[in-house]
């Protein structure tokens, strides 16, 4: 089976993605699978001329399937660019039985499908180590019979969705009415995970390092989080937690630290991990230095920080996601003040310059309280570490990073509307004149038109696929695609949801049920 996994961004997101990265291991690893990379073309590369694979320089049109790995709905896009540039029909209808079988998974199709559903022929739901060797047993299964035939086939696999065999209707006042098939397929699809991530053998691949001296060898060392943050999609969809402990790790770890390999482990919170003290030892011992992708602020023992600090570690990131004690109690993240607090001063007593602090604004029940909390926040960050840096060679940079929420499928604010873009303008506005004034700290934010484009295509259903359509074929201008559409974007994106709206992502058996989603999203509004 001839495969080209495409990324739909440049070649340095893409080589960077953990998801992008599984998929292309479990598929070259299977006997008979052919799997060459392809990256959208960045502006140096062009953007004209034959698009070909990275290695094996192969046209894209010429394989079994076109598979895409997405991260982020804002990718969408260019998974319309790639079809174009392949000379692939962008609709699904129109593709013959010579055209390759579009596959996407990922997190965020796995989220919610629908936008995309028009334009892939085959989504695969959840994690691709369970889904993939059934699905390319099958479609050898499946060899000579017409694309139609094929595709129904593998509609019947768990895990597998193919829209084209699902009809979605609405009521008169535009909310989806239902979701049905119209084959002989199930009527729901079930997440699949990863039972044992042990059964997978660890993996190490090279990725530059923005946070230390030289480039970092990854190693996923667990996958999903306990946490429950009501915001995170992450967080709820990899769920159960699962671990690699260290008997399953120390090979890899012991070949990365003879090789001198800086090591990063991956995990969405690795100091969650039960063995999170054994492997950083294991790798002290051995005289390797590592890193950790993001710290909780609770978590960042003196240990802990002793340990970065001497495995080079130059910037420490947190993420207090916003201003005050009650709105992070409220959005399900319990960190107090004097944690993050706590935080920083430790990583600056042990000699790490650097703290990138993450914030996020446009969360439910935020007030402008909250927002002007964070400014103050980073004010009290800022002169705690000033106290513990004098006499170290003096303050490094505090960068901080803020990003507009976008309210995702599959979590407890899956009903909640997104901020409206101008009411982000004037809080983003409001945090740069803030924190612009205090010295040392340097802020970047998200741009609201963006995560406006990201909420439509993470909450909306099909119709949200023909704007995006619309956008494309427009040369990419929304604005003129929203004036010529009789379909208000603003309907998927600023519409508080009723407790029973059916939702176009009802038919993905996730794993949460919906009612504990519910529950969660009400408790919630209790700011105490
Ligand atoms: S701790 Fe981080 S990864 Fe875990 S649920 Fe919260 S935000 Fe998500």
């Amino acid at each position: 089976v001839n495969v080209v996994l495409a990324y739909p961004s440049p070649a340095a997101i893409g080589q960077g993605s953990l998801g992008f990265r599984i998929v292309h291991r479990v598929l070259s690893l299977l006997p008979g699978v052919r799997c060459l990379r392809l990256f959208l073309p960045d502006a140096e590369e062009g953007r004209r001329g034959p698009l070909l694979t990275r290695d094996g320089h192969q046209d894209p049109a010429r394989a079994d399937w076109l598979a895409f790995s997405i991260a982020c709905e804002n990718d969408y896009p260019n998974v319309l660019a790639l079809l174009e540039r392949s000379g692939i029909p962008l609709r699904s209808s129109r593709r013959g039985e010579g055209a390759p079988l579009v596959v996407a998974g990922g997190i965020a199709p796995s989220l919610n499908p629908e936008p995309l559903a028009d334009f892939v022929d085959l989504f695969l739901i959840g994690e691709a180590e369970e889904a993939l060797p059934g699905l390319v047993e099958a479609y050898r299964g499946a060899a000579g019979r017409g694309r139609e035939e094929t595709l129904l086939a593998l509609a019947r696999l768990p895990g597998i969705y193919v829209p084209r065999f699902y009809r979605a209707t609405y009521h008169s006042d535009g909310t989806l009415a239902s979701h049905q098939p119209v084959a002989d397929v199930p009527p729901t699809v079930r997440r699949l995970w990863v039972p044992d991530l042990e059964a997978h053998p660890p993996d190490a691949w090279v990725q530059a390092d923005e946070t230390g001296p030289g480039d970092l060898s990854l190693v996923e060392v667990g996958r999903g989080c306990g946490r429950g943050c009501r915001f995170c999609a992450a967080g709820f969809f990899y769920r159960p937690v699962r671990h690699r402990r260290l008997p399953a790790l120390a090979g890899l770890l012991d070949s990365l630290a003879a090789d001198g390999r800086r090591v990063g482990l991956l995990s969405a919170s690795v100091m969650d991990h039960p063995d999170a003290g054994a492997i950083t030892s294991h790798l002290a011992q051995r005289g390797a230095s590592f890193s950790v992708s993001s710290v909780r602020a609770d978590a960042l023992t003196a240990a802990l920080a002793g340990s970065l600090a001497r495995g080079g570690l130059r910037t420490v990131t947190i993420a207090p996601e916003t201003g005050t004690e009650s709105l992070r109690r409220s959005v399900g993240k319990p960190l107090s003040d004097e944690e993050i607090l706590q935080a920083a001063e430790t990583a600056t007593r042990h000699g790490i310059p650097n703290l990138k602090l993450y914030f996020m604004v446009g969360l439910p029940h935020e007030t402008p309280d909250d927002v002007e909390g964070i400014v103050s926040l980073v004010k009290r960050v800022r002169h705690r570490v000033l106290a513990e840096a004098r006499g170290r060679g003096g303050l490094g940079t505090i960068s901080v990073s803020i990003a507009c929420y976008v309210p995702k499928a599959q979590t407890p604010f899956q009903w909640h509307p997104m901020e409206r873009v101008p009411d982000l303008r004037r809080k983003l506005a409001l945090l740069s004149r803030g924190l612009g004034k205090i010295p040392n700290v340097r802020s970047s934010h998200d741009l609201p038109k963006w995560a406006y484009l990201q909420a439509l295509l993470s909450r909306g259903d099909r119709r949200a696929g023909d704007l995006m359509e619309a956008a494309h074929l427009l040369g990419g201008d929304w604005s003129a695609a929203f004036r010529q559409s009789p379909v208000n974007p603003d309907f998927f994106v600023h519409r508080e949801r009723p407790a029973g709206e059916v939702f176009p992502w009802d038919f993905i058996e996730a794993g949460v049920p919906r009612e504990v989603l519910r529950r969660e999203y009400l408790r919630a509004a209790d700011r105490r």
